[in-house]
């Protein structure tokens, strides 16, 4: 990279910086999302949906749900795949989590800076190593490349030139070079420590005594429930492999580094479907999922140039993935990672290996015998398209924001209207000559069918700029002309042309426009 273009593109970076830092300013005045015990400063890695917020999650819940278990698509053959639903317990026996690898396994490795006394994950900073091998190295966390920060490479490096420089990830380097590292928010180096594992889950203690024999876990993955509930979903419903069970809910992690708004937090919502299948069928399913839950993105808004399919290496490749045909992730380029991406969902070929493990671990026979040909008998291969609730929402929260400094709100945010908190507001001109009493008729009547609003106060200019920056599609304005030929004005969003329809068929019009 030349210095123009590292120049150019620390520009790019701030510009999404502020971006994000207008979103996050935007959730917070307008009620997205909150910091969680606000009044007490906060709890790092928790967040609060307000009511737009949770308006805005159900509706990706919802269709998520609806795409899944209510409509799932098409499958190879062309006939409608069969998923199932389930909500299971947030604390189960703890030995789901020794069958499932998560006490030996759920690590991630993180560096602690004795300087600063913050703590990092040891895979999530890079270090620049001067190529002329001049000892003095830098680390930055992976989503920065500040102006600052090239000015640090400059003073303990002697080059601000990218091209200088070899970057490696602090986890992948041998720990002799940690002495010659500067670390983040610091200026001295070798303060940072060898990396150490850390173990994400959330303990808690189930039953009064409390003694370490009564320890559980709060779940770090939905998925597990699911495993747990194979048998008897199979028992108790008439389906078999292939076929899918679905869980949405919360997760939780004690994640060494929550940061980038609700992108990281400890306590977060999957959206997972675990598709049990024949294993010589895996690799079909697994690349069908993949084109599935791609273009339910694009449906859901996020566009195409800002997403894209990664196979994980081979060293990132979790246990059960090594033998299978690997993991992908759907990554999206979210503001704080900018020009790179960060995962937005995981689809994995899982083998056999978690109902392997918990038919070792339970005494459970986990099997699949065909009533038709008894000899036929298998353990089902999994593929699981792995979603985040919360971080979906951080998609499409980002890919909605639309700076437009010729609007009075000087951004509005762009959701497809489906998914938008409020899909109607209902707007009297003035708060007087029956028009209060046509809007409020029409609220009542809208209501039923749509997140509707009644917003009366305010000039018509300040009600619409309100709607604009919470992506609210349409305003229904009634007005003079509402009086004597009962039509309205229908504005639209992103356009802001307006268009005159009878009152009675806005609900029709509407509807209408409600389609992914
Ligand atoms: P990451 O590499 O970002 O830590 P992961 O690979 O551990 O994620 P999975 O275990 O595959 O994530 O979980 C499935 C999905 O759950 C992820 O794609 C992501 O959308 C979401 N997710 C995972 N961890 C968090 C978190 N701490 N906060 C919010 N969402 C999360």
């Amino acid at each position: 990279m030349t210095n123009l273009q590292a120049k150019e593109n620390v520009k790019l970076i701030k510009e999404q910086a502020t971006n994000m830092e207008d979103l996050v300013a935007l959730c917070k005045r307008r009620g997205f999302v909150f910091r969680a015990s606000d009044i007490y400063d906060g709890i790092n890695g928790f967040w609060d949906y307000g009511h737009l917020g949770i308006l805005l999650k159900n509706n990706i819940r919802d269709q998520w749900w609806h795409d899944m278990v209510i409509a799932p698509p098409l499958g190879l053959d062309g006939k409608p795949l069969h998923i199932v639903g389930l909500d299971s317990s947030i604390v189960q026996n703890p030995k789901t989590w020794e069958a499932s690898g998560h006490i030996a396994g759920f690590k991630d490795p993180m560096v602690d800076c004795k300087e600063s006394k913050k703590r990092y994950r040891a895979d999530h900073l890079l270090v620049y190593i001067p190529k002329n091998k001049e000892n003095i190295a830098c680390a930055f966390l992976d989503d920065e490349l500040t102006k600052a920060q090239l000015k640090k490479l400059k003073k303990h490096c002697g080059s601000d030139n990218l091209d200088d420089f070899e970057v490696k990830i602090l986890s992948e380097l041998d720990c002799d070079i940690l002495k010659y590292i500067v670390a983040p928010d610091v200026n001295i180096a070798g303060s940072l420590t060898e990396p150490k594992s850390f173990n994400l889950m959330f303990k808690t203690y189930v039953g009064a005594a409390a003694t370490e024999d009564d320890v559980a876990y709060l779940r770090p993955e939905t998925a597990q429930g699911i495993f747990l509930n194979y048998r008897n979903i199979m028992a108790s419903s008439r389906i078999k492999p292939p076929f899918g069970i679905a869980q949405i809910g919360k997760a939780f992690r004690n994640e060494v580094t929550p940061r980038n708004f609700i992108y990281r937090s400890r306590e977060f919502e999957q959206m997972e479907m675990e598709w049990f299948c024949p294993p010589d069928e895996a690799k079909r399913w697994f690349d069908f999922w993949i084109e599935v839950r791609h273009n339910w993105w694009k449906k859901m808004g996020v566009s195409s140039d800002n997403m894209l399919i990664r196979p994980h290496e081979k060293d990132e490749l979790s246990h059960y993935a090594k033998e299978g045909y690997g993991t992908v992730d759907i990554e999206y380029r979210f503001p704080f990672t900018w020009p790179n991406f960060g995962e937005l969902e995981g689809i994995a070929h899982r083998c056999d290996f978690d109902l392997s493990q918990h038919q070792k671990f339970s005494g459970t026979k986990m099997e699949y015998v065909d009533p038709q040909a008894p000899a036929d008998r298998y353990i089902p291969h999994v593929i699981e398209p792995a979603a985040g609730l919360t971080r979906g929402m951080l998609a499409i929260l980002a890919e909605a924001y639309t700076p437009d400094p010729s609007r009075p709100s000087k951004v509005y945010m762009k959701f497809k209207p489906k998914l938008a908190p409020i899909k109607v507001a209902i707007l009297p001109l003035v708060n007087k000559d029956g028009m209060p009493e046509i809007a409020e008729k029409l609220y009542m009547e809208l209501r039923e069918y749509f997140t509707a609003d009644l917003d009366i106060k305010q000039n018509i200019g300040k009600r619409y700029a309100r709607h604009d920056e919470i992506g609210t599609p349409f305003c229904v304005t009634i007005d003079t002309d509402t009086l004597t030929d009962q039509t309205v004005t229908i504005r639209n969003r992103d356009t802001m042309l307006q268009k005159r329809v009878s009152l009675s068929k806005v609900k029709a019009y509407i509807s209408e426009q409600l389609i992914l």
